[in-house]
């Protein structure tokens, strides 16, 4: 199956493989949008480049709080001592 993406409103269509090279037209916006099937690998490649993204980004927010616990941790030792 191809994804196709009209540039004018950015409406997804899909097509059987066969369709590749040939054009529709976008029943939104009426832009003549040609069949590509270089679009289709492009666009996953940029899905899968998002969730490792967001997969890193969750481990950073882990290690912001365990940093946060480790420093907390420091400021009651620090006043169990000046209490004494
Ligand atoms: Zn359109």
């Amino acid at each position: 199956m191809i994804e196709s993406i009209c540039p004018n409103c950015g409406l997804k269509k899909v097509f059987d493989d066969d369709k590749v090279g040939k054009k529709f037209k976008c029943p939104t916006c009426g832009t003549i949008v040609l069949i590509e099937k270089i679009d289709v690998q492009s666009s996953m490649e940029k899905e899968i480049k998002l969730e490792v993204d967001t997969s890193s980004y969750k481990s950073d927010e882990k290690k912001f709080h365990l940093r946060n616990n480790i420093i907390l941790g420091v400021i009651i030792l620090i006043l169990s001592i000046c209490k004494q």
